[in-house]
């Protein structure tokens, strides 16, 4: 099913608000806002261009703060919009919500009369009007309160963006927007609760604003609950105050390779998050392709392309590293990413051709969407087969790296974060061949696990949105690197990640007493669990977060808790931290080295 937006932007032209980057007119390139009537041209001009089957299309209000116009005229545009949503939907719009609004009954009203009676001819409008499967707008977070929510409501809107632009109170100030981080919550956890979907919008480079902000501005907007999002670099336009501050040299824009890589480490974070990204950069409106409003900032007519042409070099660099010998490469790719993988302007198959005699890229079938699961491949058969079930797995087969309990543990080789993967040089290229093909960003750590420990446990940390967790004193640093933005915890486990998994942010549950303790001191929730039933091949006892994975909700068991004498406080925690369990495998509890999960649907 293919998405299809219809645009229609509408202007606020009286806006108070006073956001030092904007001059509205340039950035949507309309300086006037519609008649009612230009709206429905719009619509069936655009109509007219999609398929019939297998899209799914919306109406979206852009350009301004469309709660912040004049309820009158928000009423004309939804009333126009909610004429072309299909019958079957509009029967939903709530009617009695609105009680009072007689335009909006007869409007309904008129719609049945007219499906039934051309039910069998289907004329063309009817087949338009079958189109369309909701609504979608953006706004300011402080134009949000109840009766605004029941208005957008009952003429059927389905998607409500906020312009975020950070979540940092001291980059909000700074950028005149006039409303708070507080304000973002408030708005969201309301459009969340009256059922709409969410989407968060938020910029890079804006004044105060660091990378590890913006990186923390995506971590907060993925765990607001937003489905979308649109990421827009600062750009310094005409008729703004950014212009003035810019050219007094009190603003320096991000170059266009700081954006293009900060960029790229938002795509990571909402990837994983599992928020869609439905834009990066800004739409180039005439004055702005021009050059005539656009005075500086990291502008790209092809911006998204770059970000993940640069993703893909990311990925393809270490390919010399590891082939100094150069010679003949193929890459597997799939037929979306292969333009990325090749890079614009042919940037990436440049790079390579520098160092390979013969450099190839092969199309793969493309994944099935199932989220990439990754555990030990001695786990036990049942186990596998239900992980398989699930997701696209990876077993890890044995590796001489370290001994032989835990020698094909991913928790030994790998660390997971929202990121991406950060992962032993060591593991076969096989392996990481497969992790590459996902989409997913791989970090190549600094140097591989040693036989025994602490040395084998440099990958061992736990990785959570506000922490690092680990024995900071043995870490690879490529973790460190690879999720920035994060409190480093420090613990004297070593093998912190078989002894810990992390419930979401707030809820943990522990193996060892020390990491207990240390998460305690943060606030935390944390239950203890003996570690004494687990079983783990050639030692005395695994450890429960051992046996253990998270999947959005589920936390996955490699076995069934009814082996464990706390199963009853250990469900119930489980439960309190807002998951569900899902035991695999009737049988023992079995450490297989945790189970790594990673989302694809939203890999970028
Ligand atoms: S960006 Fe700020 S100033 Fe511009 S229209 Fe939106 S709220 Fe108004």
């Amino acid at each position: 099913m293919k998405h299809y937006t219809i645009p229609i932007f509408v202007p606020e032209l009286a806006c108070p608000n006073q956001c030092i980057f904007c001059n509205q007119r340039s950035i949507s390139g309309c300086q006037q806002q519609p008649e009612p009537d230009e709206v429905h041209e719009i619509i069936q001009r655009h109509l007219k261009t999609i398929p019939d089957v297998n899209a799914h299309v919306e109406i979206g209000f852009f350009g301004g703060s469309f709660t912040g116009i004049e309820t009158a005229l928000q009423e004309k545009y939804l009333a126009v919009a909610n004429e072309y949503i299909t019958p079957a939907w509009s029967t939903l719009v709530g009617y009695s919500r609105l009680g009072d609004k007689k335009i909006f009954f007869q409007f309904i009203h008129n719609k049945h009369q007219k499906s039934a009676e051309v039910k069998s001819q289907c004329s063309d409008e009817t087949k338009i009007a079958r189109h369309i499967q909701g609504i979608r707008l953006s706004t300011r977070p402080d134009y949000i309160d109840i009766k605004v929510l029941k208005r957008l409501k009952c003429y059927g809107v389905t998607t409500i963006e906020l312009g975020a632009q950070s979540l940092d109170d001291e980059v909000l100030l700074l950028s005149g927007r006039g409303h708070t981080v507080a304000d973002v919550e408030r708005a969201a956890s309301m459009i969340l609760d009256s059922g709409f979907a969410l989407g968060l919008q938020m910029m890079t480079g804006l004044p105060g604003d660091t990378p590890e902000k913006s990186q923390q501005t995506a971590r907060r907007i993925v765990e607001l609950g937003a489905t979308c999002t649109r990421i827009y670099p600062t750009l310094v336009i005409r008729g703004t105050e950014l212009e003035l501050r810019w050219r007094k040299g009190d603003y320096q824009p991000q170059s266009l390779r700081e954006a293009v890589e900060l960029c790229a480490d938002l795509l990571d974070i909402f990837s994983l998050g599992g928020v869609k990204v439905i834009r990066v950069g800004l739409h180039p409106s005439e004055g702005i392709l021009d050059g005539s409003e656009l005075l500086a900032g990291p502008f790209h007519p092809s911006f998204r392309e770059l970000v993940k042409t640069y993703k893909w070099e990311q990925k393809l660099l270490p390919l010399k590293q590891q082939h100094p010998e150069g010679g003949n490469i193929t890459i597997p790719v799939t037929k979306n990413e292969l333009p990325y993988a090749i890079g614009y302007d042919s940037a990436n198959r440049n790079m390579l051709e520098k160092h390979f005699r013969k450099v190839e890229f092969s199309v793969i079938r493309a994944n099935t969407g199932l989220p990439l699961i990754i555990t030990d491949k001695r786990t036990p058969l049942p186990v596998k087969n239900a992980l398989k079930k699930i997701g696209n797995t990876v077993f890890i087969p044995a590796q001489d790296l370290v001994y032989k309990s835990i020698n094909g543990h991913p928790d030994i080789f790998m660390c997971e974060g929202a990121e991406g993967l950060v992962v032993a040089p060591g593991l076969p290229e096989a392996i990481k061949g497969k992790l590459m093909t996902t989409g997913i960003r791989i970090y190549t750590g600094n140097i591989n696990p040693g036989k025994t420990y602490p040395d084998s446990a440099i990958y061992n940390a736990v990785v959570t949105s506000e922490y690092i967790i680990h024995n900071l004193k043995i870490t690879d640093t490529a973790i460190l690197e690879a999720f920035p933005g994060r409190k480093h915890l420090h613990v004297n486990q070593g093998y912190t990640r078989c002894n810990l998994i992390a419930l979401g942010t707030n809820y943990f549950i522990t193996s060892d007493k020390g990491i207990e303790k240390v998460l305690l001191g943060e606030g935390k929730q944390v239950l203890f669990v003996d570690p004494r039933p687990v079983r783990l091949h050639g030692q005395e006892h695994g450890f429960f977060p051992g046996c253990c994975g998270i999947l959005n909700n589920k936390l996955l068991i490699s076995a069934s808790l009814v082996h464990h004498p706390d199963q009853a406080i250990i469900v119930s925690f489980i439960n309190e931290a807002g998951l569900v369990m899902h035991e695999l495998f009737p049988g023992d509890l079995t450490d297989v080295g945790g189970i790594f999960t990673i989302d694809l649907k939203n890999a970028t």
